[in-house]
This record gives structure tokens, C-alpha cells and sequence, in this order.
């Protein structure tokens, strides 16, 4: 019996399990993975942040420095370090199955195991919920996504369809331009940020909204000026030699007679434990919460920096209900 169960021990859930630690909740968090960072335990390798380190900070402790833009490592060091340093309590693997209400608390099942606690915070993340659109029609080749995306290694010399205009199809398709034959799909003209524009300028962004959301006003929205890609060096240097073009969706799967099918079409939020649990995206009962899942829960509360806000606050009404304070 717990005042708090947070489920998942990436980033969100370590940054609301800081809150409650520091405010003296009984708290455990559990997370499916062998060791910690998340999800960015499972991004393909030569993948970077878009931001640099000093814009990538969870509460209470920056981001170790970094030259340029980190790779996962450096993140899961930091989430490795973040665990230790205020000695969060992560109990790893376990996978929660589902989580009951009884009426007065939550009964969280993870195989032939269970916790009950007062309050439940939902910090899944959607990695392991990738989103694959439907499209009539059949393809013969070999179907990827990028939640396993293993690289460039298996696709040298092969000719290789990548979807998705978004940040993960123009670093996937650039990187493979280098050792196969790539045509990339996308469902309007890609829309590359200015090159000097980096995440920094999405995390400040995020921020406004949010801001305006907490005052009651409007979503003054994404800012639609800025374009969808950010030109990181190797993305920037495969469009500009030209090797990296897009082109217009197909309408069948049967068009494409690619050797491989990469689908960079995203994630939904990974809640099959709590979704019962939930009228829409709204908890039915008091006591659970969701943290994290970007604009399901708030603007940039899937991102490092972003999530401290969203954290916090759940933290503050979780520790409002055991006569306990968030400062
Ligand atoms: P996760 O990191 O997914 O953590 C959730 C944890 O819960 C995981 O360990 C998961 O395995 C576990 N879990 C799930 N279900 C269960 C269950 N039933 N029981 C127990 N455990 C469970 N953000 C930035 O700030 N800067 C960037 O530059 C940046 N680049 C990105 C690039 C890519 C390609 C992607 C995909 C994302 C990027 N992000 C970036 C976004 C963001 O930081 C990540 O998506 C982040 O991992 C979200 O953190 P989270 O804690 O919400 O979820």
C-alpha cells in the first residue's frame, strides 16, 4: 500500500517521482524496462536530441554539458543519474497489466504481483504504441517502424520506402541515402525549420501555450510559420546535395515495390493499463493522473524540459491528498 504508484520510469514519471520524494510521498514508481532511460533506450543509434543539453533539463538538476547535439547515451546517463541522485524508487521490470478502483484505491497488477495506492500517476510514454496508418493494398517487402529502426547496417544496397515528413522520417531517410536506394514519402511538401532554428525555439513555444492554457485562454497553437524539420547537420547536408527528396504519398500499398517499408508515422500514448480508467482522456475516478504523452496532456509535456510543469502539478494534487506539500 502506497500514497503513490507512478507506472513507467522514463522521463515523466522520474520527474513526478522528484517532486514526491522531495515532499515526503510514499512512493514507488514501476517500469517494464531492465534498466533505466525509457525510451530513449530504444531509439536507433545514431540518433541525436534536436536540442542541446543545456535546453534539455528535468527538474532539480540540469542536463550534464555536451558538445553539439546529444545522443540517447548521453540522456540515459542523465535519467540513470537523475534516479540515483534523489534516490527514486524504481522497481524494474515490472510490466502493470492493469489497474483497478475500488472505490477508495487503486489495485495495480503486474502478473501475479500487486501494489494499491491512493493515487496513480500514468507515465507510459507511446513508445511501445507506434502508429502505422491503414492504406489499402499489399506490400511484399519487409515492414519496419521507427520504435525498430535498427540502423543502416540491414539495408546496404537495398531500396528502401521511408513515410513520414515529420523529424523521425527526414533522419531516417537522410542517414539511409547513404547506403541504399531511398524514396520518401510524405503526405504534403516537407517543411524545414530556418537551419538556425533548433528545439530551443519549439521548447519556448510550448511554454507560451501552456502558459495560456493554465490562464484559461486559448491554445495560441504550434507555431505553423516554423516548419515541422529540424535541419540537424546530416539531415541539412543530405538535402542540400540533393539526396534527400520527398515525394507525394501513394494511395495503395501495392505501389511500392521497395525492398523495405519504414514507417516514420509515430506514437499513441502507450495506456492500454488505464485506459477503462478514463473518459476520453479525462480519469473517471480521483487519485489517477496521466503525465507526459505531448499534446494529450499539454503542449511539450513529452519533451525533457517540457514535462517539470506537468509533473509538478500532478505531484501537488497527489500530495494534497495525503496532507503533504509540493513546493
Ligand atoms: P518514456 O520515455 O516512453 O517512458 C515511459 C516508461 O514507461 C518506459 O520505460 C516504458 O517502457 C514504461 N512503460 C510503458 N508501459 C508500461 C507498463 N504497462 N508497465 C510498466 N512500465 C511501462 N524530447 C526532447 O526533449 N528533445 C529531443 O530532442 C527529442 N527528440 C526525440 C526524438 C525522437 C525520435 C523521439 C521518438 C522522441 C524525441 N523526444 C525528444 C521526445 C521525448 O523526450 C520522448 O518521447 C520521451 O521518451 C517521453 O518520455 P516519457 O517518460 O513520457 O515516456
Amino acid at each position: 500500500m502506497h500514497e503513490a504508484v507512478i507506472i513507467g520510469g522514463g522521463q515523466a514519471g522520474l520527474a513526478t517521482a522528484y517532486y514526491l520524494v522531495r515532499a515526503g510521498v510514499d512512493t514507488v514508481v514501476l517500469d517494464d524496462q531492465d534498466s533505466p532511460g525509457g525510451a530513449w533506450r530504444h531509439v536507433w543509434p545514431s540518433m541525436t536530441l534536436f536540442s542541446t543539453a543545456e535546453f534539455s533539463n528535468l527538474p532539480g538538476w540540469p542536463m550534464p554539458t555536451f558538445e553539439g547535439f546529444p545522443p540517447a547515451a548521453h540522456v540515459i546517463d542523465y535519467l540513470a543519474a537523475y534516479e540515483q541522485r534523489y534516490r527514486i524508487p524504481v522497481k524494474r521490470p515490472v510490466t502493470v497489466d492493469r489497474v483497478e478502483y475500488d472505490g477508495a484505491q487503486y489495485l495495480i497488477h503486474a502478473g501475479d504481483r500487486s501494489w494499491s495506492a491512493v493515487n496513480v500517476i500514468a507515465a507510459t510514454g507511446n513508445h511501445s504504441a507506434p502508429f502505422v496508418p491503414a492504406y489499402p493494398g499489399t506490400f511484399r517487402g519487409t515492414q519496419w517502424h521507427s520504435a525498430n529502426y535498427p540502423g543502416p547496417a540491414p539495408f546496404q544496397g537495398a531500396t528502401v520506402a521511408v513515410v513520414g515528413g515529420a523529424n523521425s522520417g527526414a533522419q531516417i531517410a537522410a542517414e539511409l541515402t547513404r547506403v541504399a536506394e531511398v524514396t520518401w514519402y510524405t503526405r504534403r511538401p516537407p517543411r524545414w525549420m530556418p537551419d538556425d532554428v533548433d528545439g530551443r525555439v519549439l521548447f519556448r513555444r510550448n511554454r507560451l501555450r501552456a502558459l495560456a492554457l493554465g490562464r484559461g485562454e486559448p491554445d495560441p497553437g504550434a507555431d505553423s510559420e516554423l516548419g515541422d524539420i529540424v535541419a540537424l547537420p546530416e539531415v541539412r547536408a543530405a538535402r542540400d546535395s540533393g539526396r534527400l527528396q520527398a515525394r507525394a504519398m501513394f494511395s495503395s500499398l501495392g505501389e511500392i515495390t521497395a525492398d523495405h517499408l519504414i514507417w516514420c508515422t509515430g506514437f499513441r500514448p502507450a495506456l492500454k493499463p488505464v485506459r477503462h480508467l478514463l473518459d476520453g482522456r479525462e480519469p473517471k475516478h480521483p487519485g489517477l493522473h496521466l503525465v507526459g504523452y505531448g499534446d494529450w496532456v499539454g503542449p511539450g509535456s513529452a519533451t525533457i524540459t517540457g514535462v517539470g510543469p506537468y509533473a509538478k502539478q500532478a505531484a501537488r494534487d497527489v500530495a494534497g491528498t495525503v496532507g503533504k506539500t509540493v513546493k
